[in-house]
């Protein structure tokens, strides 16, 4: 099926807002079967007919972001009516939920809001459970217009867009595309490997299955191998994935590492804390981002200073003169501090140089140690070498930290 994504908003062409709906959307919509094929970016107001006009002639799936708000540049609902020759209706139902928004936090309401509770006849609400404009889906038989395509308007924002999209629109994609979400493509999400690495692993192999479509990704501490075909080519390819990285593989959905991290965690009623230099408290932010995570996370600890890794986790000041902040006796003392003082089953630590300055030939910049203390267990240290920009140096040392403790929970 051919899918097209039109993007609308003044914003995305002036480079104010970064364009993530088209990202979002693309990977929701793969295990469905799905794939964008095109998308199109246009400024608010009246192009977004033109592109719609031309999308509607020739795709199957049709989705339009943004333009449903209450403000006079807001036009998408209107143009899509008028497009599809369809009228109007004020639909109580979507009043009253928008009402009940604006009564509970306080808000009063202008005059153009109610615009957004009118509805194209034969259209299907999408609710809006974090904002005001509903997303609209308009059926291939739906309007005047002889047209193939399934068309759905979603709002802008992607706080509303996101959930509406998992809740509302993905059961709809599934019925159109006859597929069970499961099949023909897959995902796998592999850490602690280069892509190259995977490529040489299984690369020929994989390419010599019939009928087997075959992508790499690589992002800062992961790589994400794509596949997709008919089935029997995907489970061929998958028993040989599977057989070479089951272990690395993290996820084959969407689902964040320090996620996996934070279920696992819970699963096994174990508890976790973190003890930080050079990462700046990342890895205690990436595992507090998951909703849940007070069940499993005790304390974290941003000891930068040498200071503060001896007054703090109790670090003896001698190891640190001896070996140096960055070394594995003191990245293994600062998990054992932190796993003591939070009492806690877990506890990583990381000290590293993030750079530009501060590295020697013996140590250079990049280098990391990341340790893991357990109750019960001996203690792990590894050293690696990130040698990049501050920021994704954060991020690779604690995806590797992460890493560690995953593979210590799944044994
Ligand atoms: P609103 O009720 O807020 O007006 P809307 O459905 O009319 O919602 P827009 O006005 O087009 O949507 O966009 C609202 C905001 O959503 C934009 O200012 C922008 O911050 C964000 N947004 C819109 N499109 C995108 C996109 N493609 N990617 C990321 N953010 C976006």
């Amino acid at each position: 099926m051919r899918v097209v994504v039109i993007n609308t908003g003044t914003e995305l062409l002036l480079g104010d807002v970064l364009n993530t709906h088209l990202s979002f959307i693309a990977q929701q919509i793969f295990p469905v079967g799905l794939r964008v094929e095109r998308q199109i970016t246009v400024p608010d107001g009246d192009a977004i007919r033109e592109a719609l006009r031309e999308a509607l002639e020739s795709f199957d799936i049709v989705f339009a972001t943004g333009g449903l708000g209450p403000t006079t540049d807001d036009i998408t609902r209107e143009i899509t009516a008028e497009l599809l020759g369809l009228e109007m209706r004020h639909d109580p139902v979507v009043m009253a939920a928008i009402e009940a928004r604006a009564a509970a936090r306080n808000f009063r309401l202008t005059d153009r809001i109610p615009r957004q509770a009118n509805v194209p006849v034969g259209a299907t609400v999408l609710p809006n459970d974090f904002g005001t404009a509903p997303g609209l889906y308009f059926p291939p038989h739906v309007g005047s217009a002889a047209r193939r395509s399934h068309l759905f308007l979603l709002p802008g924002p992607p706080r509303e867009l996101r959930p509406m999209f998992t809740t509302h629109v993905l059961p709809l994609l599934r019925e159109i595309s006859g597929e069970s979400g499961e099949g023909v493509t897959r995902r796998y999400r592999i850490t602690g490997l280069g892509e190259s690495h995977v490529e040489e692993a299984v690369g020929e192999q994989l390419l010599a299955l019939d009928g087997l479509e075959l992508g790499y990704c690589a992002m800062p501490g992961e790589v994400v191998v794509r596949i997709s075909g008919d089935p029997s080519a995907v489970n061929s390819a998958d028993a040989l994935i599977q057989a070479h990285f089951a272990h690395v593989i993290f996820a084959t959905d969407e689902t964040p590492l320090e996620e996996v991290v934070v279920r696992l965690l819970a699963e096994r009623r174990n508890t976790v804390a973190t003890a930080e230099s050079c990462t700046g408290g990342l890895l205690a932010n990436r595992l507090t981002n998951v909703a849940g995570a007070s069940a499993v996370f005790g304390a974290g600890y941003v000891t930068y200073s040498n200071a503060a890794k001896t007054e703090v986790l109790g670090v003896d000041r001698n190891l640190i003169d001896m070996h140096g902040a960055v070394s594995e006796p003191v990245a293994c003392a600062m998990a054992e501090g932190a796993r003591a003082r939070a009492a806690t089953t877990h506890a990583l630590s990381i000290t590293g140089i993030a750079g530009p300055s501060g590295g020697t030939e013996e140590k250079p910049v990049g280098t990391v140690f990341v340790a893991l203390a357990s109750n019960g267990a001996q203690i792990q240290v590894l050293r690696d070498r990130f040698p990049a920009d501050r920021i994704t140096f954060k991020q690779l040392a604690t995806q590797t930290a992460l890493e560690m403790l995953r593979q210590r929970l799944s044994g």
